[in-house]
């Protein structure tokens, strides 16, 4: 493992850049104002890179904390990626804590504010007189360009560690770090077969347990690639990560993604990132499937999900947010004696539900669901986190009951993916 070599060996250029800290600055992160969002985007881009992070750091805007955060970070590390900071404001000290860091002086640099002056008069602005601080830079650095924004970035030698110090705003932050940062760090590594590649299975409608119970045989500590699980809100995802030679990592991921894919069939509906909504909406975009919604518990939040696919338009023609029972009856015509004799939360109702939106809309498929998000309004036959979901197609309608965990926001979002979810299946002819 390259993180048990020690560092003096680690200079040879046989073995190449390998170790690398990642630190965030900005005092809304460290009061937990704003989530550091930077920190791990860099993160996977590097571990992509096939670098090792040995740390993540967030400081507040403090000069003396930021060297002594710096200082380090360059002895444990062979490259550091920072952002924020780089504005023109007295609290935006990343560059004087580079230069303290560096050894060096802040000085001016005349092309830079040449390039800062041309920035703000191409957009027909006069620069204020404040920002010139951003044409300074500790001496030794060079300036990285900035084409998302004003601040420019810089690269700068700290006690032989390479430090990149990026814009904070995370749309800057993630154009500098592709477009100037990556090349860069490419070329410090040097030719080397060492990569680190991690591939996700996304999957939905197993515990967490149950779903480790069949791959335990997998998830050894001391195997390649090592198999873990995490849940995230509903969704758990299989994560495969691999460290070596680059063919070897490839077939070994290729090799377990196979034994998983067979073991867990159709609890995977993606890889990599990929979202129900993003599936059911392609899927019904790709076979022409139309849809058409009746939510209660949800209050249109499948209809949200399902609308943040572009192109759904052609397969979703619209939906009914029937929350109170008098709706329910009004708008799609479930009998009010049916809410009366089974309950607004019922299967009876759910379907019902689903039938009348498909005929109302005309669509090939109506989808009904009603629950009790809480945290009132339980029941001992009824507990919170109830949901009824029920599918009408030319197939007739089917149901499933689901009592869902946690609180109100996430009794929601769970049941819009169950709702999804169930969607998937009925296109697969997954059993449910
Ligand atoms: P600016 O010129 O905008 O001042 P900067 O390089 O000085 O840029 P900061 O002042 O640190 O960057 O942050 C600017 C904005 O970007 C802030 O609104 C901040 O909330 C956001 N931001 C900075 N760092 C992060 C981060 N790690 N994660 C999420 N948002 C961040
Ligand atoms: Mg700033």
């Amino acid at each position: 493992m390259p993180s048990n070599i020690p560092r003096q060996a680690r200079r040879g250029a046989a073995i190449g850049m390998k170790r690398a800290f990642i630190l965030s600055t900005g005092d809304e992160l460290v009061r937990g104002r704003t989530q550091d969002r930077n920190a791990a985007e860099i993160a996977r881009a590097l571990s992509a890179e096939g670098l090792t992070i040995v740390g993540i750091s967030v400081v507040g805007d403090d000069l003396d904390d930021l060297v002594a955060v710096l200082r380090r970070a360059a002895q444990e590390a062979d490259v550091v990626v920072m952002s924020g900071g780089l504005g023109p404001t007295e609290d935006d000290c990343t560059r004087a804590a580079a230069a303290r860091a560096a050894g060096v002086r802040v000085r001016r640099d005349p092309a830079l504010e040449e390039w800062l002056r041309a920035r703000w008069a191409e957009r027909s602005l006069r620069m204020p007189e404040s920002n010139v601080r951003q044409a300074d830079l500790p001496e030794g650095a060079e300036a990285v360009p900035n084409a998302y924004g004003t601040a420019p970035g810089f690269q700068v030698t700290v006690d032989g560690c390479e430090v990149f110090a990026l814009p904070g705003p995370p749309r800057e932050m993630r154009g500098v770090l592709a477009d100037e940062v990556l090349p860069r760090i490419r070329e410090l590594i040097g030719a080397t077969d060492h990569v680190v590649r991690t591939r996700t299975l996304e999957t939905f409608g197993a515990r967490e347990s149950d779903l480790g119970e069949r791959i335990a045989d997998l998830m050894g500590r001391d195997t390649w690639p090592r198999v873990g699980t995490t849940a995230m809100r509903g969704t758990i995802r299989v994560v495969l990560h691999s460290e070596g030679a680059v063919d070897e990592v490839e077939a070994g991921l290729d090799r377990v993604e196979a034994d998983v894919r067979q073991r867990l069939g159709g609890l995977i509906f993606g890889r990599d990132g990929a979202t129900l909504a993003q599936l059911v909406g392609e899927r019904l975009i790709a076979t022409r499937t139309s849809i058409a919604l009746a939510e209660s518990c949800t209050g249109g939040l499948v209809a949200g999900a399902l609308t943040s696919v572009p192109g759904v338009s052609a397969v979703f023609p619209g939906s009914f947010v029937t929350y109170s029972n008098a709706q329910k009856v009004a708008l799609l015509g479930v009998p009010a004696e049916l809410i009366e004799r089974a309950g607004a939360v019922s299967e009876e109702v759910a379907c019902a539900m689903a039938e009348r939106v498909r005929a109302h809309f005309g669509t090939d498929i109506g989808l009904g669901v009603t629950g009790i998000a809480g945290p009132d309004g339980g029941s001992a036959a009824n507990p919170v986190g109830t949901v009824h979901l029920a599918l009408a197609s030319v197939r007739g309608v089917t149901h499933r009951r689901v009592v869902l965990p946690g609180d109100r926001a996430l009794v929601r979002e769970i049941a819009v993916k169950c709702a999804l979810d169930f969607v998937r299946r009925a296109l697969l002819r997954v059993a449910t």
